[in-house]
């Protein structure tokens, strides 16, 4: 048994985010969102037309660049250059060129540290996509979620719908599978689920239903100690 952190890994739009905010709540835990920070990056990327296949511009406008993430009673916020992009950040826009600017293994690697330096004190729910085969390797309770394509793309569909877009739902579901692709083949760090992680196909489930399935896990692996 490592530490007393949760790491939550699977593609896109299976449900990670929402489930670790509810574990992270249950459990007075600090929920802190990986994907935001590659997000910023791509953000900041895209404002400056900085070549988002150069590993060399994306480290170094890293490197002079602060992206922080806040954590308060509603959540977590995003700030990039003393800018709160929380809700810029989840554009489709963004959303489609995180992936690339996350494909480079040097600014992944500057993200990891930055990781682990905020899971440092032991009681946090990441998730991501690389957070326990690589982030936190001694995280005691690994969870991979997955969902079919199709489940995914009508959450998300549905969504945006909610706040008041019209998505195209062929749309969306291509860019999912455009994005899964990119995130399971890359070289560095890529998309799988930790050895000893327990897979939780969320299709057929409640949010409800599997967050009291990580909770249970987690309370048995720490009961381990
Ligand atoms: O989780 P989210 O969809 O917001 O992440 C955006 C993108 O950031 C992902 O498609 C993935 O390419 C990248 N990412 C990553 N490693 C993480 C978290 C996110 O490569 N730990």
């Amino acid at each position: 048994m490592g530490d007393y952190n949760i790491a939550i890994d699977g593609p896109a739009g299976a449900g990670k985010s929402s489930v670790a905010q509810q574990v992270a709540k249950s459990l007075h835990m600090t929920y802190v969102d990986t994907g935001a920070m590659y997000r910023a990056l791509a953000l900041l990327a895209l404002e400056i037309q900085c070549d988002l296949e150069s590993e060399e511009q994306l480290v170094q406008l890293l490197t002079a660049s602060t992206i922080t993430l806040k954590h308060d009673e509603h959540g977590q916020r995003v700030i990039a250059n003393g800018k709160d992009v929380t809700e810029e950040i989840r554009s489709q826009l963004v959303s489609r060129h995180a992936s690339t600017v996350a494909k480079h293994p040097r600014v992944r690697q500057l993200m990891v540290e930055k990781q682990r330096e905020m899971a440092r004190d032991g009681h946090v729910v990441m998730d991501g996509r690389d957070i326990g085969t690589r982030v936190l390797p001694n995280a005691c309770c690994k969870i991979f979620l997955t969902a079919s394509v199709e489940e995914r793309a009508r959450r998300r569909y549905e969504q945006l719908l909610a706040k008041g877009e019209k998505p195209s739902y062929q749309e969306i579901y291509q860019e999912i599978q455009v994005r899964d692709q990119r995130d399971r083949e890359r070289a560095a760090s890529p998309l799988i689920q930790a050895d000893d992680a327990i897979l939780i196909d969320t299709t057929a489930f409640t949010l409800e239903e599997v967050v009291s399935q990580i909770i249970a896990h987690y309370q048995q692996k720490v009961g381990q100690e």
